[in-house]
């Protein structure tokens, strides 16, 4: 009797009722499109057999940042699964619109991820974070909201989290990416309308836009894993996180191109540098010379870099988080790459090899 009591009632949304021990799609309409279609927010939703809380997992909000639906999509068909108490409340594709059309922004080519908490009766952007925010951010007990850099500006697996906010931190801390960056909160976000409702907000960045990365997706499901073990989801683990405690930096520069030419970068995603270092060089297209080399203003670990072979004097090109002991920081890095267990290593279902933070 006792173990009956603990069983989990119907998850409900939207006034659909999802049994325990299932996983159902449910869509709720925010508008119509040109084409006279529906625009809809589809959640895959896992609600498990036993109660627990419930973990919202956005991916797409930016349209292109595919990553985070691929995370979603291993984890759903996790075998961890069996065991979850609670709910995984999991939206793959936030911005649908976008997502068709293979770009970042909204077909007004706005930023979904500045129009937060939007409106009811606003633009198609609008409706979307309104129905994110009314239908789905009240159900949740904490968010992961999975980006990625934009085209070739890849990012090493790193977390956002807004300074200040313990219990984000504290949940970032169990997720544990190899890199946390303590940023302010901006106007009309996503995570500023999961803040106002105290709602613990983990944004993850990991590769780039319209590029499935092996490392990025494998660091995801493996710090989504851990944070819903943290939450009580799952049963706790023996096995060590890969990537340990991490580390937390509270700021962070972009290196800029001293000149316009060939980019030719020397430093890889992962790697530490110190004032003074070159990271790469600037050189004159058409008529020799060996260029401007690019040095670093800060000590610290290269978590985003542009990939583009060319520059304007003025673009960002390393992304270097200020950190103090960069080289033991390097070190952890690595051997948090190093350690990443086979994802479903008892069905080899995702033979996928990847390599670490390759150059
Ligand atoms: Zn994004």
């Amino acid at each position: 009797m006792e173990k009956r009591s603990r069983k989990s009632p119907p998850f409900e949304i939207n006034g659909e009722y999802i049994s325990p021990g299932t996983r159902q799609l449910v869509s709720i309409q925010a508008g119509t499109t040109m084409s006279n279609h529906p625009l809809s927010v589809t959640a895959d939703i896992f609600h498990g057999k036993k109660p627990g809380p419930c973990l919202l997992i956005t991916a797409c909000v930016h349209g292109d940042e595919i990553n985070g639906t691929e995370i979603i999509r291993r984890l759903l068909t996790s075998p961890v699964l069996k065991r979850l108490s609670g709910t995984l409340l999991t939206i793959p594709i936030v911005n649908f619109p976008a997502f068709t059309s293979r770009t970042r922004y909204l077909p007004d080519r706005r930023d979904l991820n500045r129009i937060f908490p939007g409106s009811e009766k606003g633009s198609q952007g609008a409706r979307l974070a309104y129905t994110i925010t009314k239908k789905f951010l009240p159900l949740c007990d904490a968010v992961i909201d999975l980006h990625t850099g934009a085209i070739n500006r890849p990012n090493l697996p790193q977390l956002r989290i807004a300074a200040g906010d313990a219990s984000s931190l504290e949940l970032g801390r169990a997720f544990a990416a190899p890199v946390t960056m303590l940023s302010p909160l901006r106007d009309g976000t996503f995570r500023e309308s999961a803040f106002k409702l105290e709602k613990p907000f983990v944004l993850y960045e990991a590769g780039e836009a319209s590029r499935l990365d092996a490392a990025s997706i494998r660091f995801g499901v493996q710090g989504i894993i851990a944070a819903m073990r943290h939450m009580g989801m799952l049963p706790p683990s023996k096995a060590a996180h890969p990537s340990g405690k991490g580390i937390i930096s509270k700021s962070s520069r972009w290196e800029r191109a001293p000149s316009g030419g060939l980019f030719v970068p020397h430093v890889a995603l992962g790697k530490a540098v110190a004032t003074g270092d070159i990271l790469g060089i600037i050189a004159p297209p058409v008529g020799g010379g060996d260029g401007t080399p690019i040095i670093s203003t800060t000590d610290g670990i290269v978590i985003g870099r542009n990939n583009e072979g060319l520059a304007d004097e003025g673009d960002a090109l390393f992304h270097v988080a200020s950190i103090r002991d960069a080289g033991s920081a390097e070190t952890q890095i690595q051997e948090s790459n190093d350690r990443l267990p086979e994802l479903h290593a008892e069905e080899e279902e995702h033979p996928m090899r990847y390599h670490a933070f390759p150059d």
